[in-house]
């Protein structure tokens, strides 16, 4: 059975413990690789490897870095067959996604780096003839980037290419459920020259590797990208060691859908919002809300929709629903359909467990399910379910919905769909969430800064403020 190794200081070994755990085929419930079950020495061997690169890569100049890191977007473009295929095999997303989605983005996402640091440009202010003021920015050193199961490859790299090209060397960990395409990127880091030590992936669980890079006191930056409970716990560790921290945390999205929208279109983009990667992607609208007047017609349109979705192999190119990423989330998923049965909630379509045929009869699969009849504020409508399962209702005013959309904790994304575009600015001003899409989901533009309101996180990724975001600013002033 395939071993995965950890990539330190340029080399593949293996843990410093000995020590793997199993690695598991979702769309199977079988083992099918091991893991290195890496500790605090593989994380300490990892800073050392890194502190020995950081003088020569925070000055390698900005067109040499930009060479070796458009150099792994290239391979990753090559090996899009194989990386997919990975990312499939290791989180149970449909094939399809992975090859139009997550792998391609991942490329961009060190493409975008590997450019922007060639056009970057800091401030200058003079202060008529008295003085000139200046900015400065330094690769800050170490970078702790510790990345979630959902997009495995896309959010992994979306962390460590902003890291890289600003100078800085990394200390990452993928997550444990899904380490397989982060693994297979640390070959193309050595295939594409990227300097020894500059790049360290430690594979392992949270509490060991995770707790060791963000407690580490030589790592002074962290970007975390995970859930709120686990951001409130690196919070924790890392505040009192003043370190810099970026937190792309959970959310629990509203989908407001006006009566005067273009209702095939929302359709169709609602059943993508709400059920692509089985719901497990943060954006998701999992919280619909459609204006009473079309209320009824458009919940059979969706319920229609969702029903023609087929659950099935993540690797057979007609499926779009594919497994749950693991037993333990799948066993979440149905307890919180339980919880909204026991709230009051109706299923209009899904709701139970699927027990597919043959090879597949281990996998962990759900139906796409509809809930309706919930109140706004009831625990499912709440709390972040993470998987195929929305609640929808009806609403009669704007007040009204922004009063829903706005009762949770989270602040991550909203969704709105009407052609009236005065409502549609006057509303996504009142949205408490970090990005606001209008009769679209999930187009990004890379420029602009991503990230939560309230507790979907603190700080920006993405864009130039990335680039910043790894570096430490001076500004200097010189009397005339
Ligand atoms: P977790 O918070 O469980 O894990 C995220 C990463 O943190 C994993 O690598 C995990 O390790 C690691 N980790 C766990 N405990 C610690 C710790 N004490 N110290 C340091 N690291 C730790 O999230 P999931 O992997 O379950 O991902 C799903 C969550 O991510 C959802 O809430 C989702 O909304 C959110 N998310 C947010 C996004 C955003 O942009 N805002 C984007 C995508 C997802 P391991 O699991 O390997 O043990």
């Amino acid at each position: 059975m395939k071993k995965l190794m950890n990539y330190i200081g340029g080399e593949l070994i293996a843990p410093q413990s000995g020590n793997y755990f199993d690695n598991y085929n979702p769309a199977f419930g079988e083992v099918y690789s091991q893991i290195p079950d890496s500790d605090s020495a593989d994380v300490e061997l990892a800073v050392k490897a890194a502190e020995k690169a950081f003088p020569a890569w925070s000055v390698t100049p900005a067109s040499e870095r930009s060479k070796i890191l458009v150099k792994i977007a290239d391979l990753i473009d090559d090996n899009l067959e194989q990386l997919a295929l990975a990312e499939s095999i290791d989180n149970g997303k449909p094939l399809k996604l992975a090859k139009i989605v997550d792998i391609p983005r991942a490329s961009h996402n060190f493409r975008f780096y590997a450019t922007g640091i060639l056009h970057n440009h800091t401030a200058a202010h003079a202060m008529e003839d008295t003085a000139i003021n200046y900015t400065l920015r330094h690769p800050i050193g170490i970078a702790g980037c510790i990345s979630p199961w959902n997009l495995p490859l896309y959010l992994f790299t979306w962390k460590i290419a902003p890291a890289l090209a600003s100078g800085n060397c990394v200390v990452a960990k993928p997550s444990e459920i899904t380490p397989m395409t982060a693994f297979l990127l640390s070959e193309l880091c050595i295939k594409a020259g990227l300097p020894a030590g500059v790049l360290n992936i430690i594979h392992g669980t949270g509490p060991k590797v995770g707790s060791a890079i963000t407690s580490h006191k030589d790592i002074p930056v962290i970007s975390f990208t995970g859930g709120t409970k686990t951001g409130e716990e690196i919070s924790r560790v890392a505040a009192p060691m003043f370190k810099k921290l970026s937190l792309e945390l959970g959310g629990k999205n509203p989908n407001i859908i006006f009566a005067d929208c273009d209702f095939a279109d929302a359709v169709k983009t609602s059943v993508h919002s709400a059920f692509s990667n089985q719901g497990e992607i943060c954006l998701c609208g999992s919280r619909m809300f459609v204006e009473r007047s079309i209320y009824d017609s458009f919940v059979r349109a969706f319920v229609e929709s969702v029903k023609g979705l087929k659950v099935g192999d993540p690797l057979e190119p007609d499926t779009r629903v594919g497994a749950i990423v693991s037993k333990q989330h799948y066993e979440k998923i149905l307890s919180y359909i339980s919880l909204a049965k026991e709230e009051g909630g109706r299923v209009l379509c899904g709701g139970s467990k699927i027990q597919l045929d043959g090879k597949l009869s281990g996998g962990w699969y759900i139906e796409p399910t509809i809930i309706e009849g919930l109140s706004y504020n009831c625990r499912t409508n709440q709390e972040e379910i993470f998987g195929p399962v929305v609640t929808i209702m009806p609403f009669d005013s704007e007040e009204e919905v922004l009063g829903y959309a706005n009762s949770t904790r989270y602040g991550l994304a909203s969704i709105i769909w009407t052609q009236n575009l005065k409502r549609a600015h006057r509303v996504a001003s009142k949205l408490h969430s970090g990005i606001v899409w209008i009769n679209c989901w999930l187009l990004r533009d890379l420029r602009t800064p991503f990230g939560g309101m309230k507790q979907s996180g603190v700080g920006r990724e993405g864009g130039f403020e990335a680039l910043d975001f790894f570096t430490e600013e001076k500004n200097i002033c010189v009397k005339l």
